[in-house]
């Protein structure tokens, strides 16, 4: 079961998107230098999909995606919640992936932004001009263009809400 520790509303992590950014624990990764050793653990609130639609429900008339940070422990869960999303709610999907490439099997065509790549913090994140990270925007055509370069461009950060902890 996937579980989340916290969400934010952002709106540089989606590039030109409003963003509900849900941070799932639990996660496998383990990035030398990682910034979030937080969500390591699997411990949170289950993110099934009655939680996923309060949440979307909660915040659907101030965003424009929903993005699930993590959860590459159980990437065929993601897949689901994102199906869901874009079924019932009809706003963007993203997924933050730690992982270099996704597994095979996992259904990537309801999210139309995947961010892949490990932190590594000598090369930096996706507005660091040495990166190995890169943000998959797919397009109306159905085609996939990396579109990390956009980061560099806009390096600013903003949350304008927060819900910390909701487990406790
Ligand atoms: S994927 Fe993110 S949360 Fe997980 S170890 Fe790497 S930097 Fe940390």
């Amino acid at each position: 079961m996937l579980k989340y520790a916290n969400f934010d509303v952002v709106f540089q992590e989606v590039p030109d998107e409003v963003t509900l950014a849900i941070n799932i624990s639990n996660c496998p990764n383990q990035c030398p230098g990682c910034h979030s050793k937080y969500l390591w653990k699997d411990e949170g609130k289950p993110l099934d999909n009655n939680e996923l639609n309060r949440l979307v429900e909660q915040y659907k008339s101030g965003i424009t995606c929903v993005c699930f940070m993590g959860g590459d422990n159980e990437p065929e869960s993601v897949a689901q919640l994102a199906r869901q999303v874009k079924n019932d709610h009809k706003i963007k999907v993203a997924w933050y992936s730690g992982k270099n490439d996704l597994p095979q099997n996992v259904d990537t065509n309801h999210f139309d932004y995947i961010k892949l790549g490990r932190y590594i913090a000598e090369l930096g994140p996706l507005d660091s001009a040495t990166t190995n990270q890169h943000m998959m925007k797919r397009l109306a055509d159905g085609r996939v263009k990396d579109i990390t370069e956009w980061f560099r461009r806009n390096k600013h950060v903003e949350t304008v809400e927060t819900e910390k902890n909701p487990a406790v």
